[in-house]
């Protein structure tokens, strides 16, 4: 922080000016003027005199140069390689007025020397000289250039010690007002006359040519480029310290808001305006448009501090302070009073108060505190001395009061802003809360719970009664309810409450079946229509309106839970309506908030794509566990069906091999042998094929199948059935199928189906173990389906051929009982074992019987005592018994 201060006084003797620039003034003109030394005395407006600042000489035994004999105006005639340029010094290197300077003659500084007071006591350093004393104050006062003689010194004005003490004796003298150069602005913004800065005296100690009288204007000329270089100087130290001030205020402005303590911020203010200017009072007031009062928050009276205002400020009524009020809210200006100005009536309000009295001030200064149009308040400054406020300064303070009325506004605001900051917050954070609680639940993807945590949230983050959620049926007939939460539970009478529990509709733990049952008609009601808005409420009429075409529970619900006004918020996700969420307000006392809303619209966003993601996730669930249980069985198939291509493949491999190589050797008998191992085998390889095929070709449940249908009898298809089974079938097989058993069928087909369960039955069994087929006619009814193979829409009337195949085999286990019949798949058990099979038999038997109008399935199976396999097809009547009766088994 500079200590230099700016605005006091325009212009200081010495210390003001660079050391280094005044020398240079000087040497430069002694050089000009072929002096012998130079004195220079600049005007100290502490003391109203010329003060001498420095006292050059020409060392003894240095010359002048001769060609400065002449004075700046033979330049043209100097030796070129003997001019030369000395720099300044490092800023006003770049100031235009260095060019006004001319070339300095080749005389180093090194040739000049100070002259102590010691050495003479002449024009000692530090010598004061009022107006029109000695040469100094008689140049000053008749402002033009003067030469003058030593003798005629001596007796017109020298009044220091007798004798003179000195080592070198002028013998003439050139002295030089320095007079202030008006600049353009400054012609402009001061109205003053031009002042005198210094003077110059410039002598010479030898009895040669004396100064010349034509040298006076010339000098005078110089003397005021030397000025124009004070003036420059001046300037730039300014420019200095304004950089200062905008550091300071920029020091200001950080000290706001986020210390947030108006003592503190003007008392900064104080420091920085007594920086700038002469203050020797000022009030800071302050006006708050909420409570519509004016409060002076800081004082200082005449230099002290009016203590403890900040923290407990003078609190005035507009109508106590007219003419504040007029300046600074009406007509929002600055005022500046001077002297007499402070007597004028009208400003007496101004000038009195909590600062004391200060009508008695040079200036006064008010500026307003302006924040975009709006005066928050002002800032008042007076010092004892006239015209203490000039432009420059007074902009300045400009600066720094918008800084601190926006630091102030700010702070205003942000405590205003709490508040409701703090509420924001808290609704931030239940939003965060929802937003986790839908974040954790879509990574469970679990609809039923994703719509609770919704329903919950909502009714939590507006302090709801009650919020429910309804989601809108596949068909969009309906609305259905999916999940209620009611935090707390309302008053309600001893009949109101069974009601409720009986409906579950006013319960804390609503029952998800009973929510479920809460069904509102949605397509072409009141509903529908409103929906396109991005809220409604759902008043009693409309309710009861509903619960007229509502099913019971729907109808229960919209009666009982006493809808007065249900906000009602579409659920969507993207343009496709989810469903919609119900909200009551607390004791139905009022209509949300618009920031209720506002929230709830939020979490309907998050929760409808929540929900949308729930289900789309479910659904991608299912495609995958089906895709992957298809590539497991195709897995299983492939692994089965290579081993039951490359068993009979090697059989004929292998007898077809030994035919060739012992063609010769071989009896006819063994090659009929071998000849009948390779046809059994193709026989085999052809039979997989065909299965695989047929499999194929009736792959999709959808798929019609290319069926013969026609009457079957199933004796002779039975019979059939046995012989189409694989020669070397080692178990005993029984068989009890009446006569007049006929099926309406595919011959083929119902031959193939019988083949089959009788294969498997051998298959799957010892070979001593028993294999048994039984039919018999009767009606649908009587017949122990299971329910997953029961087909509800045949008639329980239907006469069917039920047919039995049962076998003492190693039977199934409980947890493959449903999956053989479905493609591919195979017990575990079966593919450890030796026994082929591709999968494909009951799957294919299955579709078969259904497609002829029965059923198939397992009627029972123990692991190592046995399987039944059974299948009925609807009977019709025997072609050759044509009329008569139907014997009915189950008699
Ligand atoms: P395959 O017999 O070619 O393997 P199926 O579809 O006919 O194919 O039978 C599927 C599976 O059901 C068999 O692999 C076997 O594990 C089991 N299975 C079928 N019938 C019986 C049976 N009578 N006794 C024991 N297991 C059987």
């Amino acid at each position: 922080m500079s200590t230099a201060i700016w605005g006091e006084s325009d212009f200081q003797a010495g210390e003001a000016f660079s050391p280094s620039l005044l020398r240079h003034l000087l040497h430069q003109m002694i050089v000009q003027f072929a002096a012998n030394g130079g004195i220079l005395a600049l005007f100290n407006e502490n003391l109203g005199q010329m003060e001498i600042c420095l006292h050059l000489r020409m060392r003894k035994n240095t010359t002048p140069p001769s060609a400065s004999q002449h004075g700046p105006q033979n330049e043209n005639s100097r030796v070129p390689n003997r001019l030369t340029t000395v720099p300044l010094g490092p800023d006003s290197s770049t100031s235009a007025l260095e060019r006004l300077i001319r070339p300095a003659q080749a005389v180093s500084s090194d040739d000049l020397e100070d002259v102590s007071p010691q050495q003479s006591s002449l024009f000692p350093v530090g010598n004061t000289y009022p107006l029109g004393q000695d040469i100094i104050g008689y140049v000053w006062g008749k402002n033009e250039p003067y030469v003058m003689r030593q003798e005629d010194y001596l007796s017109f004005f020298y009044s220091g010690p007798q004798p003179i003490q000195t080592d070198v004796v002028p013998t003439w003298y050139l002295a030089t007002p320095i007079q202030e150069s008006m600049l353009v602005d400054e012609i402009k913004n001061r109205k003053k006359a031009a002042r005198m800065l210094g003077v110059v005296v410039l002598y010479q100690t030898m009895p040669g040519p004396p100064f010349q009288q034509r040298q006076r204007a010339e000098a005078f000329n110089f003397a005021e480029r030397i000025a124009l270089y004070l003036q420059n100087d001046r300037l730039r130290q300014r420019q200095l310290r304004i950089r200062e001030y905008l550091h300071e205020l920029q020091e200001i402005s950080a000290a706001f808001p986020s210390t947030v303590q108006l003592a503190t911020l003007v008392e900064k203010v104080y420091e920085f305006v007594s920086n700038v200017v002469d203050v020797s009072s000022m009030l800071m007031t302050l006006y708050d448009r909420d409570t519509r009062l004016i409060y002076d928050v800081f004082a200082v009276r005449n230099g002290k501090r009016v203590e403890d205002l900040a923290e407990r400020p003078m609190v005035i009524q507009p109508v106590d302070r007219p003419t504040w009020w007029r300046i600074t809210q009406e007509e929002k200006r600055q005022v500046l009073l001077e002297d007499a100005q402070l007597e004028q009536a009208g400003y007496d309000e101004l000038l009195t108060g909590t600062w004391g009295d200060q009508h008695k001030a040079g200036s006064f200064l008010l500026l307003p505190m302006k924040m975009f149009n709006r005066v928050i308040g002002s800032l008042c400054l007076t010092s004892q001395y006239a015209h203490a406020y000039q432009a420059e300064e007074i902009q300045v303070l400009e600066t720094m009061v918008q800084i601190i009325t926006v630091s102030i506004e700010n702070a205003k605001l942000y405590d205003r802003s709490r508040q409701s900051l703090r509420e924001a917050r808290q609704r931030e954070e239940a939003l965060a809360g929802l937003n986790s609680a839908l974040q954790s639940i879509s990574t469970v993807l679990n609809t039923a719970e994703l719509v609770q945590k919704f329903v919950e949230s909502a009714s939590r983050l507006v302090e709801a009664e009650m919020s429910i959620f309804f989601q809108l049926s596949p068909d969009k007939q309906y609305i259905i309810a999916q999940a209620a939460y009611e935090p707390r539970r309302t008053l309600l009478d001893e009949e109101e409450l069974a009601v409720a529990a009986s409906t579950g509709a006013l319960t804390n733990d609503y029952h998800p079946e009973l929510i479920a049952s809460i069904r509102i008609p949605f397509k072409g009601t009141v509903l529908e229509q409103m929906v396109s808005a991005s809220f409604f409420y759902l008043d009693e009429p409309m309710a009861e309106e509903l619960a007229k075409i509502s099913a019971e529970e729907g109808a229960i619900f919209l009666r009982e839970t006493g809808i007065q006004k249900m906000l009602m918020v579409p659920v969507l996700y993207q343009t496709e309506l989810i469903g919609i969420l119900g909200v009551h307000t607390p004791q139905q006392s009022h209509i949300f908030r618009p920031s209720d809303i506002g929230m709830l619209l939020a979490i309907c966003g998050q929760a409808a794509s929540a929900i949308r993601n729930a289900q789309l996730f479910a659904e991608i669930q299912e495609a995958y566990a089906e895709q992957q249980r298809l590539d497991k069985l195709k897995d299983e198939f492939l692994v089965t069906a290579s081993h039951e291509l490359r068993t009979p493949l090697s059989a004929i491999s292998g007898y077809a091999t030994l035919l060739k190589r012992q063609s010769n050797r071989l009896n006819p008998q063994q090659i009929l042998r071998f000849a009948s191992k390779i046809t059994g085998a193709t026989q085999q390889l052809t039979d997989l094929v065909s299965s695989m095929t047929e499999a194929a070709k009736i792959g999709t449940v959808d798929k019609k199948l290319d069926l013969q249908i026609g009457p079957v009898q199933m004796q002779p298809a039975t019979e059939m059935a046995i012989n189409m089974l694989s020669v070397n079938i080692e178990q005993k097989i029984v068989f009890q199928v009446e006569s007049d058993l006929w099926v309406q069928g595919d011959p083929l087909r119902v031959r193939q189906v019988i083949s089959n369960l009788l294969d498997n039955a051998a298959k799957y069994s010892p070979p001593d173990g028993r294999i048994e087929i039984l039919a018999g006619g009767t009606i649908l009814d009587k017949v122990d389906v299971p329910e997953d193979q029961s087909d509800i829409e045949a008639d329980p009337d239907m006469p069917i051929v039920l047919v039995h195949v049962y076998d003492e085999g190693e039977g199934i286990l409980p947890e493959d009982q449903k999956r053989i019949f479905e493609k591919f798949v195979r017990a575990p058990r079966s593919l450890t074992t030796p026994v082929r099979g591709s999968g494909l038999g009951l799957y294919i038997c299955r579709r078969y019987v259904e497609a002829m109008g029965g059923r198939l399935w397992l009627q029972h199976s123990i692991p190592g005592e046995g399987s039944a396999f059974s299948f009925y097809l609807p009977r019709i009547e025997g072609i050759a018994e044509t009329g008569k009766d139907i014997p009915d088994e189950s008699k």
